[in-house]
């Protein structure tokens, strides 16, 4: 199958002149031009299967129809009005709607922003002013943004820091549990012990637990690689910040709102109900709406007008959240990407067994890293393999990207079909196939560019 990118091509040539460099990521050269569902559309007429939906943020499908119907009716009403000082509906009534679908029992409070980064800035804010104390504990490979705050909460192996420091002050990082490399003969268990031991060992040696804020966790962390952390592991650090006061946030950015196979991440570790949380991306279906839901008393720490901004809460954006959170519970859509997720891992666990190559298949929900190795033995990371993958699946209509390289990042809208989702199989079959019998070359310009 030959797919024909020359609009694509021509558009990215030109958009080259008057497009910061920082704010893009060279890829292939794709416009999109319309989406539904899972499927994309390119100025060229070609079609993909989106696989990499959380990014774009449409955990109930692209342009779904009654979010757009929503948008359309709200924007015909009201699309903005002063917020803070004056009030509408729409914000009213998603307040309420996520103060009480978060997890656990306590009364809750939500303030909005426009993105995720602005969201764990938030959460910075809230945690400093309500505990007084200044230190923030985050995860070396957490990915939290790219606003000053949230950056400096990250600590990804990436381009976002280079030449913009100094970053906050006071944010320190600590290793996240890695159960794919645990040393010989480890449990679970025993990773997870081990890694709070060098949780610990920051309180011993760096700052002490009476001047920390917060630590905050991704429940899985998602552009490291969709890693989860043993169940221990968070209870572990969880007894640890109540013991000291220290709050303990979760960023459901990436893995909330059914994509783990739960309505939030953290639900993947029972007993744990977070302080404060941040959500984003699939939250308004991409339109850009972020909140910050935390425990009241926490909520109400920060000084009046202390987390606005102008176009935070927009009226349009609330209509299609809370559209968006009528189809994920109408829908059940936290179990059914549970469901799907259990058969994906089981077609992947069947590639594994003719492709050695495929080193660990983690899947939570509709949630996969598919990690890439030389060899199941050293576990060497294989990025020339999954750039192939990925190239041969972008040539065929399936699109996915990768995750610190090696990582196949497999996040489709959790709509899905089976039938889609069997396509998008065959495809990665077939890709697997190609790539070991040495048939894909990928081009040139793309080897040019880092592939
Ligand atoms: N937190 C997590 C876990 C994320 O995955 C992302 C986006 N990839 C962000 C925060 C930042 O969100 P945004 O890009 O909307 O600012």
């Amino acid at each position: 199958m030959k797919i024909n990118h020359e609009l694509s091509d021509k558009l990215i040539e030109n958009e080259r002149h008057y497009f910061s460099s920082a704010a893009r990521i060279e890829y292939f050269n794709l416009v999109i031009e319309s989406a539904h569902n899972a499927t994309l559309t390119d100025v060229d007429g070609n079609t993909y299967l989106d696989l990499l939906a959380s990014a774009s943020a449409a955990n109930v499908g692209h342009n779904q129809p009654t979010v757009v119907e929503a948008i359309q009716k709200q924007a015909a009403k009201l699309i903005h009005y002063t917020p803070g000082y004056f009030h509408h509906q729409p914000e009213q009534i998603l307040a309420e709607r996520l103060s009480k679908m978060a997890p656990g029992s306590s009364p809750k409070k939500v303030s909005f922003g426009n993105s995720g980064s602005d969201a764990n800035d938030g959460i910075i804010k809230y945690a400093r002013a309500y505990t007084k104390r200044p230190y923030v504990v985050s995860f070396i490979n957490a990915y939290h943004g790219s606003t000053f705050g949230a950056l400096s909460l990250s600590a990804l192996t990436t381009n976002m820091s280079k030449g913009v420091g100094p970053l906050l002050p006071d944010v320190i990082h600590v290793p996240f549990p890695d159960l794919y490399r645990r040393n010989e003969g480890e449990s679970d268990d025993d990773v997870a012990n081990r890694y709070f031991t060098y949780f610990k060992q920051i309180f011993d040696h760096y700052l002490s637990p009476e001047e920390t804020a917060c630590v905050i966790v991704e429940p899985i962390q998602g552009d490291a690689g969709i890693i989860k952390a043993p169940a221990l592991y968070f209870n572990l650090v969880y007894d640890f910040c109540r013991q000291h006061g220290i709050l303990f946030a979760d960023d459901e950015i990436n893995q909330g709102l059914g994509r783990s196979g739960h309505m939030w991440g953290i639900e993947n570790y029972p007993g744990i109900e977070p302080d404060l949380i941040s959500t984003g991306k699939s939250l308004a279906s991409g339109m850009p709406l972020s909140a910050v839901i935390g425990k009241s008393e926490i909520m109400d720490s920060l000084a009046s007008s202390g987390h606005v901004f102008t176009t935070a809460a927009n009226p349009v954006c609330c209509a299609a959240s809370l559209a968006t959170l009528d189809i994920l519970e109408k829908q059940n859509l936290a179990a059914k990407s549970l469901k799907d997720g259990f058969y994906v891992k089981k077609k992947f666990t069947e590639l594994q067994k003719l492709y050695p190559t495929i080193g660990d298949i983690r899947m939570f929900g509709l949630n996969g890293g598919i990690e890439l190795v030389d060899n199941p033995h050293d576990k060497n990371p294989n990025p020339e393999l999954a750039n192939k993958i990925i190239f041969y699946a972008f040539q065929h209509g399936v699109l996915l990207i990768t995750l610190g390289g090696n990582v196949l990042r497999f996040q489709p809208p959790l709509t899905i079909t089976r039938a889609e989702l069997d396509h998008a199989l065959l495809v990665l079959k077939k890709a697997f196939k190609a790539a070991h019998n040495n048939q894909i070359q990928i081009p040139s310009k793309l080897q040019a560019m880092g592939w």
